[in-house]
């Protein structure tokens, strides 16, 4: 009789997520690949996909209407540069390893989460997150948010850092050990990173993250070759750290997914890199960031110094075509902002660099899912595409600050918010 009962209840839920459909009224849909914009669509989503998109059809009987007539929808927002479960301290003397020694991975796994679900309320639907994840706290954050404990975002991690010895850490003395490797794996032959790539796959990645140039030694190009070649067999991207010089001619000859930062790359390697489809994933951090961010323990050079060379470096790649993907690589806290206000602030780099609206949104939306591997699920609104949108009061794809104004976010068919 209990087994009776239990068939029932399951045959009667299974039967109401079937027949709740929910039917949008929009009055305007932005495609950001394509560049256009459809009037009064009707879009109805079932089982957390995109049923139907079209503007004449009829709203099936028992659905559930939402009207934004009066918005704009477009694809979620995605961002493929972020470091959800780290926050550096600013201002004073604290080293950039403070956070090691301070935080456990539970606590910046709580951080991640409270960050994973501030984005996904602003709009952000999916994020790649490219380590410092404390010893792959981002693998439970993501495993919670599948599980349905919370909401949040769709996540890729890329859990330990693989680096040449000492990680991003410079002039630790010899007698601390090196505890970097909670969030860093120390690789320094191709046989090394092999390795390395295998453990983090092993443990649940789906990027391979690589930092490049961080020391005064820095990869081979059979080391970048070792990791390309070993993640692309296992279905995995890589993603590479580095600012610019002989490391980039290495990370873009070894034929990786996508450079992170490239703030100092030449006309020449951005040109290759449009070549061999390689993207950049500026991170174009605004001056206020690096202000506050400092020097960040010698990664970073001087705020003055390094802001209008990421503003330069944008405009060039812009210009000579190569394929970006929106990444902002925001770590610090300030009061009254979310981290989805913080991110949100680079897109006035993107504008001072004369990036176009409709290009913009692009790069945080089919192109970043281009790079992420996920085209095929989310980055558009199509028949069978899963139901990631937002909408807003004006057209994101005439001003581009319109993303500060959302008040509409679905994730995977279940509504985050609404005006
Ligand atoms: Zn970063």
């Amino acid at each position: 009789m209990k087994r009776v009962v239990a068939l029932l209840i399951l045959v009667l839920t299974v039967r109401a997520v079937a027949q709740s459909t929910i039917a949008i009224r929009a009055g305007g849909v932005v495609d950001p690949a394509k560049g256009s914009v459809a009037r009064n669509q009707v879009i109805l989503v079932e089982n957390g996909k995109i049923k139907e998109i079209a503007s004449n059809l009829r709203v099936p009987d028992g659905a559930v209407t939402i009207d934004l007539s009066n918005e704009w929808l477009s694809p979620g927002l995605m961002d493929a540069h972020v470091h959800l479960t780290l926050t550096e301290v600013t201002g004073g003397n604290a080293p950039f390893e403070s956070f090691y020694l301070k935080e456990s991975s539970a606590y910046r796994g709580l951080r991640g989460l409270r960050n994973a679900q501030d984005l996904l309320r602003a709009g952000f639907t999916s994020v790649r997150e490219v380590g410092n994840d404390a010893g792959y706290a981002t693998e439970d954050v993501r495993r919670a948010i599948q599980a349905g404990m919370f909401d949040g975002p769709t996540i890729l991690t890329a859990g330990k850092i693989i680096a040449p010895f000492g990680g991003q850490s410079t002039a630790i003395p010899p007698e601390q050990g090196p505890f970097w490797r909670y969030e860093y794996i120390d690789a320094d032959t191709p046989d090394e990173v092999r390795k390395a790539v295998r453990q983090n796959i092993y443990y649940g990645v789906d990027v391979i993250k690589l930092v490049a140039d961080n020391s005064p030694f820095h990869y081979s190009l059979e080391e970048i070759k070792a990791a390309v070649d070993e993640a692309h067999h296992a279905g995995r991207t890589v993603a590479v750290h580095v600012f610019g010089g002989e490391a980039a001619d290495n990370v873009i000859e070894g034929g990786v997914d996508s450079l992170e930062h490239g703030f100092f790359l030449t006309d020449e390697q951005l040109q290759k890199m449009k070549r061999k489809g390689i993207f950049l994933v500026g991170t174009d951090v605004p001056r206020a960031q690096l202000d506050l961010e400092g020097t960040s323990g010698g990664i970073f050079p001087p705020p003055e110094v390094l802001a209008p060379k990421i503003i330069d470096r944008l405009r060039r790649a812009y210009r000579i075509g190569v394929k970006m993907a929106f990444g902002t690589d925001t770590v610090i806290e300030v009061p009254n902002k979310t981290r989805a206000d913080l991110m949100l602030d680079y897109l006035a780099v993107w504008r001072e660099a004369g990036i176009p609206a409709p290009e913009i949104l692009k790069c945080m939306t089919s192109n970043a899912a281009e790079l992420m591997h996920i085209s095929q699920q989310r980055g558009s609104l199509a028949p069978g595409m899963a139901a990631d949108m937002i909408a807003m009061r004006s057209n994101p794809m005439e001003d581009i600050e319109a993303l500060r104004r959302i008040n509409f976010v679905m994730k995977d068919g279940k509504v985050i918010r609404r005006p």
